[in-house]
C-alpha cells in the first residue's frame, strides 16, 4: 500500500474528526457567509505525484477554497428554486459515503429496501395511489428524461414500433404539448432524440402561465388521427408557481390518446398542505411525474423521484441484461429502471428526513416558507420602489423595480444585493418583461431573514436610483 494511503488507514479516526469539525465550523458560520460569492480566477492544482494525505489536502482546500464556498444552503439563498438540508437529511447523506452501497440490483442490501421504503413514504406524502413505483435519479431533468423516455416507448408502441429495441428510424417524430414548460423539458427531449424543435407550445391562460384548455385541446384535435402524442402539464411553473389543470388535462384523455407526463418538481409540495393540495389535484392521473428531492424535500444534492404507474414500460426502456446480474423478475432491480447502473444510495437523507420530521414536519416547512413568500411580497407591495408582477401562489416572489427597467438594469441591481452578502435573488423574465425572483424552499428561512434580507433589498434600491 502507497505509505500516505497506509497512514490515512490508520487516521481514520482523526480524519473524520476534523471533517466533523469542518463541517460544524461551516454550518455555524452558515447565517453570516455571504450568499451567492463570486468566483475567484488562480492557477489550478496540479496533480500531485506523492499526495497529500486526507488531513492536509483538507486544509489545503479549506486554505484556498472556504471563502468561495456560497451560504447557498443557508436561509438567504433565493436564487433559482433551492433547498438547503435538513439536520436528519444531512446525517443520512454523511453516512451513504461510509456505507458505500449500491442500491442497483434487488437483493443483497438494505439499501433496495430503504429506498422502496423511502418511495413509499413519498407517495404517501403526495398522496399518490400505490399503482406508482418509483426510483431516485439525480435531480428532476433526469426524472423528466425517465419520464419522456418511458412516453416515447408508449407512445411509439401505440404506433406498434418498439423504439428501445429498433431506434427512432422510420419513425414520424412524437408530438410533445406543454403550455410553459421548464427548460428540462427541451434538455430532456434532446438527450432522448425526440428533438427539441418538436415541442409544440400551447397558448396559456391570460395573465398565467397555466395551459389554456380549450387551447390544448384544439392542438390535439389538430394532430393527425390515430397519432399519440405526450403532454407535459406543469405543477409549479419557476416564476409563478403556477398550475396546469391537471383534472381537465386527465379528462381530454377521454378523448384523446395522450402520455400525460407532470413537472411538479417543487409544486408536488402543495400536496403536503391542505391550504395548497387543490393545485395537485388530479396528480395521480400522471402517466410519469416529476419531483424533485434537493429542491423542498431539502436533502443534499443530488437527488429527486421518478414515478410511473407503467412499471413494465420502464423496464422496457431501460432493463439491463447480464448473465452476471439478477434476472428481470416480478420485482425489477433499480438497475432495470433508472439511467444508472451503479448508483448511489440516494434514497437514505430522504428516509432519514421523513422518518425524522413526518408529514406533519413538511407541513410546517411548506407553510412557513408560503408565508414568508407572502410576507416579503407584502413589503413590495407596499413600497414605492418595487412592483409585483405576478401573484404570489405559493413560494416564489416574482417582482420587478419601478419604471419598466430593461434586463442589464435588474441583473446590475442583483448583482450589488448579492454583494451586500445579505440575500440572493435570480433574474428572470415574466410575460416578457424583465423582472427578478425571489424563492422560500429552504428549512431554516424565518420571517428575521425576510427583515435582514429586506433592508438589503430595499437599501440597493434607493442608491441605485440617485
Ligand atoms: C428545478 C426544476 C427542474 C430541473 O431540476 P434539476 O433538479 O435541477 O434537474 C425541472 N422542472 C422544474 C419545474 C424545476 O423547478
Amino acid at each position: 500500500m502507497h505509505p500516505v494511503l497506509a497512514h490515512d488507514a490508520a487516521q481514520i479516526d482523526h480524519i473524520l474528526a476534523q471533517t466533523l469539525a469542518t463541517a460544524k465550523q461551516f454550518l455555524h458560520d452558515l447565517p453570516q457567509r455571504p450568499v451567492g460569492v463570486a468566483s475567484q480566477i488562480d492557477q489550478p492544482d496540479q496533480l500531485p505525484t506523492n499526495g497529500l494525505g486526507a488531513e492536509q489536502t483538507l486544509e489545503h482546500f479549506l486554505a484556498r477554497y472556504s471563502d468561495t464556498l456560497t451560504g447557498s444552503t443557508g436561509p438567504r439563498y433565493w436564487g433559482f428554486v433551492t433547498g438547503g438540508a435538513t439536520p436528519a437529511a444531512l446525517a443520512g447523506d454523511w453516512l451513504v459515503s461510509a456505507f458505500d452501497q449500491n442500491p442497483s440490483g434487488t437483493t443483497e442490501t438494505a439499501a433496495i429496501r430503504v429506498e422502496n421504503e423511502a418511495i413509499s413514504m413519498l407517495r404517501e406524502l403526495f398522496g399518490l395511489p400505490t399503482s406508482f413505483s418509483g426510483a431516485f435519479v439525480s435531480g428532476a431533468t433526469m426524472a423528466n428524461f425517465v419520464g419522456l423516455a418511458i412516453g416515447r416507448q408508449w407512445a411509439a408502441q401505440q404506433l406498434n414500433h418498439d423504439v428501445a429495441r429498433m431506434g427512432l428510424s422510420g419513425l414520424a417524430p412524437i408530438p410533445v404539448l406543454s403550455g410553459a414548460p421548464h427548460s428540462s423539458i427541451y434538455k430532456a427531449m434532446s438527450m432522448l432524440g425526440m428533438g427539441r424543435q418538436q415541442l409544440q407550445t400551447i397558448t396559456l391562460q391570460s395573465e398565467r402561465e397555466a395551459v389554456d384548455i380549450t387551447a390544448l385541446r384544439q392542438a390535439l384535435q389538430a394532430l393527425p388521427a390515430n397519432q399519440p402524442a405526450i403532454v407535459v402539464a406543469n405543477a409549479g411553473t419557476v416564476n409563478s408557481v403556477d398550475f396546469d389543470d391537471l383534472m381537465a388535462i386527465a379528462e381530454l384523455k377521454q378523448e384523446f390518446n395522450f402520455w400525460l407526463h407532470v413537472d411538479a418538481a417543487f409544486g408536488g409540495f402543495a400536496a403536503c398542505s391542505p391550504r395548497f393540495a387543490h393545485l395537485v389535484r388530479g396528480l395521480e392521473h400522471a402517466d410519469s411525474l416529476t419531483i424533485d428531492a434537493h429542491k423542498w424535500l431539502n436533502v443534499p444534492y443530488d437527488s429527486a423521484m421518478q414515478f410511473t404507474r407503467h412499471s413494465a414500460l420502464q423496464v422496457e426502456v431501460f432493463h439491463n441484461s447480464a448473465a452476471y446480474l439478477s434476472p428481470i423478475g416480478e420485482n425489477p432491480g433499480f438497475f432495470h429502471r433508472t439511467p444508472e447502473n451503479s448508483r448511489r444510495w440516494r434514497a437514505l437523507p430522504a428516509w432519514f428526513t421523513l422518518m425524522a420530521y413526518g408529514s406533519a414536519g413538511y407541513q410546517e416547512m411548506v407553510e412557513r416558507d408560503c408565508d414568508l413568500a407572502q410576507l416579503l411580497a407584502s413589503y413590495i407591495s407596499d413600497s414605492p420602489l418595487f412592483r409585483l408582477v405576478a401573484p404570489v401562489r405559493m413560494n416564489v416572489v416574482c417582482f420587478s423595480l419601478v419604471g419598466n427597467p430593461d434586463s442589464t438594469t435588474i441583473q446590475a441591481y442583483l448583482d450589488a444585493v448579492r454583494a451586500t452578502g445579505a440575500v440572493f435573488m435570480t433574474a428572470t423574465v415574466y410575460a416578457g418583461q424583465p423582472a427578478i425572483r425571489a424563492a422560500f424552499s429552504n428549512w431554516r428561512t424565518t420571517a428575521a431573514d425576510v427583515e435582514l434580507a429586506w433592508q438589503a433589498i430595499e437599501w440597493v434600491a434607493r442608491e441605485h436610483r440617485t
